[in-house]
């Protein structure tokens, strides 16, 4: 049986700009929407032109994309004719392949929110529609609150669907606003529409305030819909909306969705997922959910011991698809439980080899239950745990050593009279037969410390010149009598490959210290920097 399109349309750009704390530049807009563009969307909502600067100037250029690129706006107002709304006519002049208008579905928003009746609405998106055609565009129609529109009047709300349809939009596509709609009632509505608008030109927008924004996206598609609408990471007002990260592997991985369906993300496409959704969460300077589905650092982390051990003979016994699929990699977490088969999972991982009976890895899972028990965290710090394992097994160089630091902090009044606090630090290294001296500022002493480290390293420099340090967090745990300070590390390559290193320490310095040693040696191993 020949597979249906499916199409995938994502407003990160307009309604993941809604979120919380998130401010896109024209930079971050014109950068994201390549990267969407490239995974193989189909459309693209750009924002709103007219209503910002920044979507005006968006929306002022063209931008050599192959995606359908969308521009969101209203419908005409009541009352006014679509050739006199500048509303209308500044979303009709934008450079865009395709409009999506937005227009009331629910006959007491028309009433109370747009105070006009239900004939001037509907009259409103036919106007509109025709305008949008009359230019050439692919139309769209976003129903907003249909689903609570629906279960009010439903005569209405199809009334609405079937205006814009009748007028040749392309898609007509059904918003739960609120997001509050189940998914069973999401099926049995958009069944409904099909019967009067057909399912290759019904889209679904949900929301997640349930958390079932992409269970409804799928209930629509199960009814018939045949367009879904979401954004990366599942941004968005409030709870979000529908995770596209998430939908798209499901549509390609699972059998009753690949099988119905072709979407426009290729497997390659598939393949970089998970480097797209941290690309994004960079972008937004945010800590990627860990336990994101599919592309979570924890989405195929396994701790405990028998299912290590499980997991080492057949994969498929704890994975319901295969990590590589997304981008994603397998972890077998080296916890507290850490047995032999966690060790030997990771060793594996890294690409060394070693016998299970060998001594060295005895003696290596010794060292990480000893240092585990004092505040050391391998399972959230990978590269700390493959120095210590290629240490154990003797594969580490002694690149450098560092021989004295001081690290000074200084409270005083400037010359102006300003109270300023000034740190500075002072690091002997000792590379071969060379000393070398750096010293360094910084607005704190961490910083400090790590910029004079890494200040000169003589003939290591180079491969420690694309270093960065992305993320610094510090945990006070109680280990025995006394508090202990633990630091994680994680750092960054000009590759843009991520790691994550350990420190533990009464002193947050020394902890500090320990952790930015592990990352500078992690990246000279990885590497391959010679001796
Ligand atoms: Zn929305």
């Amino acid at each position: 049986m020949a597979r249906e399109r499916l199409y995938l349309f994502d407003t990160t750009l307009r309604d993941g700009a809604q979120t919380n704390g998130v401010d896109f530049t024209l930079a971050d807009k014109l950068a994201i929407a390549h990267m969407l563009d490239d995974l193989g969307i189909d459309y693209v909502e750009g924002g709103y032109p007219g209503a910002n600067p920044t979507d005006t100037e968006l929306f002022a250029e063209d931008r050599d994309l192959r995606t359908t690129f969308t521009a969101f706006g209203m419908t005409r107002r009541p009352g006014r004719s679509a050739s006199n709304d500048p509303g209308l006519a500044m979303l009709l002049d934008a450079r865009a392949d395709a409009i999506c208008f937005v227009a009331k579905s629910w006959d007491y928003h028309v009433r109370v929110a747009l105070e006009t009746t239900d004939e001037e609405n509907i009259a409103s998106i036919r106007d509109s529609v025709r305008a949008a055609k009359a230019r050439g565009k692919e139309v769209l129609l976003d129903c907003e609150h249909f689903f609570d529109g629906y279960k009010a009047n439903p005569q209405f709300a199809l009334a609405c669907a079937r205006a814009a349809y009748d007028e040749g939009a392309r898609w007509v596509v059904l918003c739960d606003t609120n997001g509050g709609t189940l998914p069973h009632e999401v099926e049995e509505i958009v069944a409904e529409v099909c019967k009067v608008v057909p399912g290759d030109h019904v889209g679904i927008h949900a929301h997640n305030d349930t958390e079932q924004a992409v269970a409804n996206s799928f209930a629509a598609v199960r009814a018939g819909a045949r367009q879904i609408q979401g954004t990366l990471n599942g941004l968005g007002e409030r709870c979000g909306n529908a995770n596209l990260v998430s939908i798209i592997p499901t549509l390609k991985l699972k059998k009753e969705y690949a099988d119905a369906f072709d979407i426009g993300v290729s497997d390659a496409g598939l393949h970089r997922l998970a480097q797209v959704s941290h690309a994004l969460d960079e972008r937004l300077n945010r800590a990627p959910d860990r336990h994101a589905p599919y592309v979570g650092e924890s989405a195929f982390a396994t701790k405990a011991g028998i299912h290590a051990s499980a997991i080492m003979k057949d994969p498929a016994t704890y994975e319901h698809v295969t990590p590589e699929s997304v981008g994603n990699r397998r972890r077998v977490l080296v916890s507290e439980q850490a047995g032999a088969s966690n060790v030997m999972a990771e060793l594996e991982r890294i690409g060394i080899s070693a016998d299970r009976g060998d001594p060295r890895v005895a003696r290596l899972l010794e060292q990480v239950k000893e240092r585990q028990t004092i505040g050391y965290a391998y399972e959230a710090a990978d590269a700390s745990f493959e120095l210590l394992a290629r240490r154990a097994l003797g594969t580490v160089p002694n690149y450098f050593d560092v021989t004295q630091f001081d690290v000074n902090v200084e409270q005083r009044n400037n010359a102006v009279g300003e109270r300023v606090t000034v740190t500075m630090a002072v690091v002997k290294v000792k590379v071969g037969e060379e000393n070398m001296i750096s010293a360094a500022e910084g607005n704190g002493p961490v910083n400090a410390l790590d910029r004079a480290l890494r200040k000169d390293l003589g003939r290591y420099q180079k491969y420690i010149e694309g270093l960065k340090l992305t993320d610094y967090r510090v945990r006070i745990l109680n280990a025995g009598t006394e508090a202990v300070t633990r630091v994680l590390i994680e750092s960054e390559d000009e590759g843009g490959e991520h790691w994550t290193t350990v420190g533990v320490s009464p002193n947050i310095i020394d902890a500090s210290f320990q952790a930015l040693m592990d990352s500078i040696v992690y990246k000279l191993v990885k590497s391959g920097a010679p001796v």
